[in-house]
């Protein structure tokens, strides 16, 4: 009887370093941020020349080189999303830069939104039932939903998106999570001076989409909640950038992943100033597809028939990532690695049968 015992104590002890991972671990909050289909070369090289100089997609050029041009891809970068790279750089990481071989996929093989959004938030490619866009509650359950149910967490996760198939995604009907998505309004008895403005506004300002509202709404929409409810668990999702991709417009997707980086900006900013959040919050950002390269019109689009639609990337920053900044060694990461990386820093488990693997090196070992 004391061998078993013997030989299940020593079972724990080697366990330990894995459990003792995130046991000093400082996040107590997350916000997940997701750009649609905002592709790695522009977050690592910046402004494209030719996709910049072809009138189609550029109608005046000059204005943009003025704003997002210069001869390296650092300093285009840099202007383009100056707060990945002057502060996340800095204090946080960054991986799938593929001229270092760093590489991030999707490792769903449909390279569309819903099927990449259900493989951050739920931890797996289904591609046996996650096979459209279409607005139907995914059978898999969120990370999101499964922090819901646990006591620490339960009630203080909520979910802003400009697409409206999020409530679909996050399966609002039965995690019961507050999603604010698409056309939806703020509700609820004590709205502020601004969310009332936001509702307003939102049915005067026409959306170019039908499906999509623009990205000022969302981001706004989610910092009132924010402020009002101090959720420890927020997910933002960004929509522009894949809407004025496909529609061809580089000029504007450049000008929204610019915009967004000030948004992101602005949160960080927010949460480095507020007692609740400060230096216990941790960022993930990251994307549900890439787009095409060559030929060159496949910039606009994504899918399986589209070859690099499935080359993703992601980047975090928080009390619990060392500053390692642009992550340069070979190595192979998959969109599937993200939920259980978010409940980790949480110190929570996440246990979804056929999640991807923690990415360690985005936590400190203590
Ligand atoms: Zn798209």
């Amino acid at each position: 009887m004391k061998g078993i015992y013997l030989i299940l104590i020593s079972v724990l002890l080697f366990l330990l370093p894995e459990i003792s991972l995130c046991q000093n671990a400082k996040t107590e909050n997350l916000f997940i941020i997701t750009l649609d289909g905002f592709r790695w070369q522009e977050l690592y090289r910046g402004a494209d020349s030719t996709l910049l100089m072809t009138k189609e997609y550029t109608p005046n050029p000059e204005e943009l080189k003025q704003k997002y041009w210069a001869n390296t891809a650092e300093q285009r970068r840099k202007l383009l999303l100056p707060f990945f790279w002057s502060e996340l750089v800095l204090k946080g990481q960054l991986y799938g830069n593929r001229i270092y071989g760093n590489k991030v996929n999707c490792s769903n093989q449909m390279w569309f939104s819903y099927p990449g959004y259900n493989e951050i938030l739920s931890g797996y490619a289904d591609d046996d039932r996650i096979t459209s866009n279409d607005k139907i509650n995914n059978p898999n359950i969120t990370v999101l939903e499964f922090l819901n149910q646990k006591p620490n967490f339960k009630g203080k996760i909520a979910a802003f998106g400009s697409w409206d198939v999020f409530p679909f995604i996050i399966n609002r009907d039965r995690s019961g999570l507050p999603v604010n998505a698409g056309f939806e309004v703020a509700s609820g008895s004590k709205l502020s001076e601004r969310e009332k403005f936001l509702n307003e506004l939102q049915s005067q300002v026409p959306s170019p989409w039908s499906s999509v509202r623009l990205d000022a709404f969302t981001h706004h929409y989610a910092m009132e909640y924010v402020k009002k409810y101090k959720p420890r668990i927020v997910y933002i999702a960004y929509g522009e950038t894949d809407d004025f991709a496909h529609e061809g417009h580089y000029d504007a997707y450049l000008k929204s992943a610019h915009q967004t980086d000030q948004f992101i900006a602005s949160i960080w900013k927010y949460i480095q100033s507020t007692p609740q959040y400060k230096d216990k919050t941790t960022l993930l950002i990251t994307t549900d597809h890439g787009r095409g390269t060559v030929p060159i019109d496949t910039w606009r689009s994504h899918g399986r028939d589209i070859p690099g639609a499935d080359e993703i990337w992601y980047a975090v920053i928080g009390p619990d990532t060392e500053p390692k900044g642009e992550m340069k060694v070979q190595a192979q990461y998959y969109q599937n690695q993200l939920a259980k990386t978010a409940a980790a820093f949480l110190q929570i488990d996440f246990t979804n049968e056929g999640a991807g693997a923690l990415v360690q090196s985005m936590m400190k070992t203590q």
